[in-house]
């Protein structure tokens, strides 16, 4: 079965064609991969694509998103990156969509109800949901009727217990559903259950933690293969120091610079989400490569960024480790936790007490590897998050079971 994987963001568009098999436990390599950067410059879309052995990579003088989505989607039938005859050889598509609110706790057939909902939720994921909707629609204008299959950020984390979702503000918080989230759902369940196969043992008995460090940074518990306890909330803004997201903050901070300096929600939105996080407090960037070289380069700016990203990671893996009861591995994922053997050593260091060694030589790798001692009595793996595998394989199960 053919399936089409589309990760839609505000400033980017990830895609990737599967031919899966209804029984598929390693990761296959896609036929197919492309990318629509926005930031390229203003006017203008950058796409690359790579199919057949052979890849492209184009400036094109396009502004409408949907448009660039088509002339992405035609570098699978045409050009040098051709896989498939026909766009109508695609069985089914598979969107990520960050929020899916408590009604939708699984993946599902995308209708105009499910499209509703979507939208419906944008206040609560206003830089994703707009484009997850709109990747919808301009795919059903490119594809036809092809069946279109939501897999939903939230739904990993919808099954945490009441207590570990609850805010606590007035009751009347609870039916508004004023409540804990959590995002990067698809990331952490992969991750979680790659981390079990890597170890031999079953999900349903392990506790691990696993890390999503990327520009978003979130934790997750993980116990009887379930998200118990996690860092983002009812946004993703709550939770871990990010790259330009502040995460947690006492919230009587925004009271008083709203009394004192007359901030509107809309700048508070901007400095929480875009002007905070390692870009904010080192003003380098909201890239941790730049951060960290300036900090050795003797920036004492990047140096306060760089400590502050670390306490307040070790802080909450604490917290979730508390959730777990226990800790069998530390799972580390996205463009830090895969690439970073510094914030490796430095998170784990916290947690020695606890049995958690380290190898002493670490470097980053295109595998996915154990970086813990032989005798750690805890392990801690460094898995590459599979998004848009893991997308393209529950589409295929859901589609199974309804015997499409
Ligand atoms: P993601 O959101 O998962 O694509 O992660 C993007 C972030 O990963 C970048 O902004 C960097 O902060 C970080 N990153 C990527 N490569 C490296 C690396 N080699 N070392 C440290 N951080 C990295």
């Amino acid at each position: 079965m053919k399936i089409f994987v589309l990760n839609a963001g505000s400033s980017s568009h990830k895609s990737c064609l599967f031919d899966l098999d209804k029984d598929n436990s390693e990761v296959p390599n896609p036929l197919w991969r492309a990318a629509l950067d926005w930031t390229h410059q203003q006017g203008q879309v950058e796409l690359s694509a790579s199919g057949a052995g052979e890849s492209i990579q184009q400036v094109l003088p396009i502004t409408d998103k949907a448009e660039g989505l088509e002339a992405m989607v035609n570098t699978l039938v045409d050009g040098p990156t051709q896989v498939l005859d026909s766009l109508s050889d695609i069985d089914a598509v598979g969107h990520r969509v960050v929020h899916g609110g408590r009604d939708y706790i699984d993946s599902v057939p995308i209708d105009e109800a499910v499209k509703a909902a979507i939208q419906r939720l944008i206040p609560l994921a206003p830089a994703h949901n707009p484009a997850n909707l709109q990747g919808i629609e301009a795919l059903e204008g490119i594809l036809g009727d092809v069946p279109q299959v939501a897999v939903f950020d939230t739904a990993f984390h919808a099954r945490m217990p009441e207590a570990a979702a609850t805010y606590p503000g007035p009751h009347a918080w609870v039916e508004q559903g004023i409540r804990r989230y959590g995002f990067h759902g698809i990331s952490h369940q992969y991750v979680a259950q790659r981390a079990a196969d890597m170890m031999g043992r079953d999900l349903a008995d392990l506790k691990i933690l696993t890390c999503h460090l990327g520009n978003g940074c979130s934790l997750a518990a993980v116990k009887d293969g379930l998200s118990i306890d996690t860092t983002m909330g009812f946004t993703p803004l709550d939770g871990l120091m990010m790259g330009s997201r502040s995460g947690s903050v006492d919230p009587g901070i925004l009271i008083y610079l709203m009394r004192q300096e007359g901030y509107t929600a809309d700048q508070l939105d901007q400095l929480l989400n875009k002007e905070s996080g390692l870009k904010g407090l080192s003003g380098i960037g909201n890239d941790l490569r730049s951060v960290v070289e300036a900090m050795e380069g003797g920036n004492a700016q990047a140096q306060l960024a760089f400590d502050t990203f670390i306490h307040r990671l070790r802080r909450k893996m604490g917290g979730m480790i508390a959730s777990l009861g226990g800790l069998d591995a530390v799972v580390f994922t996205a463009g830090i936790g895969e690439n970073s053997p510094l914030v490796w050593q430095q998170a784990c260091e916290g947690f020695e007490f606890l049995g958690l060694r380290l190898k002493a030589d670490l470097s980053r790798a295109e595998e996915d590897q154990d970086i813990a001692r032989e005798e750690s009595r805890v392990r801690s793996l460094v898995i590459h998050t599979q998004e848009e595998w893991a997308i393209a394989q529950a589409c295929l199960a859901l589609l199974n079971d309804r015997g499409c």
